[in-house]
């Protein structure tokens, strides 16, 4: 469901065409989530893994083998919180949150699902924390496989004293909390530590998947199609099919860093595979 955005500013810029396009406004019980868009580009096959079923899958999914593709982080007001999941690399995202009336100061908690540039570049700028009132929370598996990489150690360093690791559970373990309302699920794959959170309020819930999905056109109908981009392309899939059943089963939205503006939709099973439907 749409809300008003309260910001004059956006409301301004809904008026005149695309620029509102950056912020899209979604309810989940009493928190308000706002997908904050930060780059949008074409995407094409050739990220996916060429395994078995990709080119049939291209053939009957995504003839002409292109699709949207951006980068989004989200940003969930909870009460007096603001947590922000992901950060894309600090430009436009932080636009969008000061649309909807946040600071960066005045973020209180960054949830990260992993530690690829576009969602840990906007961590730090000119090696201070960009949002320096924050606790930033990373799962222990990627933290351990971050500290080999020189871009992810110096992202995070102006976090030090204020980081905080979490081993996350399987969607189906105990839950383990980040925040008032938020889980943290494995979805290890993507990433050895790649984790994605469940929002939860009044009843409604959320999964924010981080990038379970690049192609959705093909991954919603066969999860089994992996993009170059997971470190462990058999895992990802397996991943992919089993937070997929959950979210089908319980009929949670979902939504992505790479699905495409307003990048949260339903999961429903279709045959062997699922559908997506954007909202
Ligand atoms: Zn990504």
């Amino acid at each position: 469901m749409k809300t008003l955005l309260a910001s004059g500013l956006l409301l301004a810029a809904m008026a005149t065409g695309s620029a509102a396009e950056m912020v899209y406004a979604y309810k989940v019980g009493a928190m308000e989530v706002f997908t904050l868009v930060e780059t949008r580009s074409t995407g094409g096959t050739g990220i996916l893994v060429d395994g078995k079923g990709t080119r049939d899958a291209i053939k009957r999914y995504l003839p002409d083998g292109k699709f949207p593709m951006e980068i989004n982080a989200f940003l969930v007001k909870n009460g007096e919180k603001n947590i922000l999941i992901d950060t894309g690399f600090g430009g436009a995202i932080i636009d969008g949150m000061r649309g909807v009336g946040v600071e960066p100061e005045q973020v209180n908690t960054v949830l990260i699902t992993h530690t690829h540039g576009d969602h840990i570049g906007g961590l730090s700028t000119g090696g201070a924390a960009r949002f320096p009132n924050a606790e930033l929370f990373l799962s222990q598996p990627e933290q351990v496989w971050g500290s080999g990489n020189a871009a992810t150690v110096a992202a995070l360093a102006p976090y030090a004293g204020r980081l905080r690791t979490f081993k996350p559970a399987a969607y189906d373990g105990d839950a383990v909390a980040v925040a008032d309302g938020i889980t943290a699920i494995a979805a290890f794959g993507h990433t050895p530590g790649h984790t994605v959170y469940l929002l939860a309020s009044n009843g409604e819930k959320l999964l924010i998947g981080g990038d379970l999905f690049h192609v959705p056109a093909i991954q919603f109908p066969v999860p089994e199609v992996s993009v170059i981009y997971d470190s462990d392309p058999v895992a990802a899939a397996a991943t992919r099919r089993q937070i997929l059943e959950y979210v089908a089963r319980e009929k949670i939205p979902v939504a992505g860093m790479h699905l495409h503006y307003p990048a949260i939709g339903t999961v429903e099973k279709n045959g062997d595979g699922f559908r997506w439907q954007a909202k």
